[in-house]
């Protein structure tokens, strides 16, 4: 489906994330985890990138995006986006998607790459899935989760999440897990792992490392292990 979607709101996450909302339009249906591809005019060309849609099909008056501001020329054309201001969408797409289909997921995740997660944790809320779920999340400092208290809300309201932060970065007072998400970290953190369908999306290093880790350290069969790359990071 292609359509003119105009900004209903933006939202600054963290220093340098920002959420877009627009007005969702009648008819556009998406599962948690899916795409759209957003067209606007970036120095007088016209230009179109993939963005997942971090809102969940749950929430009905607005389809929103969520971007790492890169400092780059779409970033900024996008950064530029006021209340009012029309974009052109294109889709949903992809295959990276729960909704329920699994009782056991493992999201592994980075930075930006928490968009389908965000969508998919408010998607198995809203609709009482009792899907059992682990986050791990990966972050350089404390102030870059993005999603951080909706986290904390969901995870406190929801016995069957719970989602583990770990910084690369710590500064005083971190009491989290620190460092890169490794095997030795899931296999503490998440020790009924193999149970579960792991989902892994951010930047492409992040994902490589990860899938490796999972396929070839774990032995956690292909069929278990879903990734999903933000290339341009
Ligand atoms: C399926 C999918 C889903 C995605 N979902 C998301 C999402 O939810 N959120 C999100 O933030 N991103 C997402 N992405 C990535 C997104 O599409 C962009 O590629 C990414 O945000 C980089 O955009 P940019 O604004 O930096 O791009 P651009 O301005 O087009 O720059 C692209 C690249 O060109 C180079 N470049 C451009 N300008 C400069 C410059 N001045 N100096 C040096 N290098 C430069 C850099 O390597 C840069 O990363 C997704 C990608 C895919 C494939």
């Amino acid at each position: 489906m292609r359509f003119e979607a105009t900004v209903k709101e933006t939202i600054q996450r963290t220093p340098d994330v920002r959420s877009i909302r627009f007005n969702r339009p009648k008819g556009f249906s998406y599962l948690p985890g899916q795409y759209i591809f957003i067209g606007l005019r970036v120095g007088g060309k016209y230009r179109e990138k993939h963005f997942t849609i971090s809102s969940s099909p749950t929430e009905p008056d607005h389809l929103e995006i969520t971007k790492r501001l890169t400092g780059h020329e779409f970033a900024d054309a996008l950064a530029a986006l006021k209340v009012g201001d029309r974009v052109s969408i294109d889709g949903p797409e992809g295959d990276f998607t729960f909704a329920g289909e699994y009782e056991k997921i493992l999201p592994l995740t980075g930075g930006i790459g928490i968009t389908p997660v965000r969508s998919m944790l408010r998607y198995c809320m809203d609709m009482k899935l009792g899907t059992d779920v682990v986050l791990l999340y990966s972050n350089s400092s404390e102030n870059d989760i993005v999603f951080k208290d909706e986290l904390e809300e969901m995870r406190k309201s929801n016995k069957k999440l719970n989602v583990i932060h770990t910084i690369t970065q710590p500064i005083g007072g971190w009491k989290g897990l620190t460092g890169r998400i490794n095997g030795m970290m899931i296999r503490e953190a998440v020790p009924d792992f193999m149970d579960r369908v792991s989902y892994v999306c951010g930047p492409p290093m992040m994902v490589d490392d990860m899938v490796k880790v999972l396929r070839k350290e774990l032995r956690m069969p292909g069929k278990k292990v879903k990734y999903e790359y933000f290339p341009g990071y």
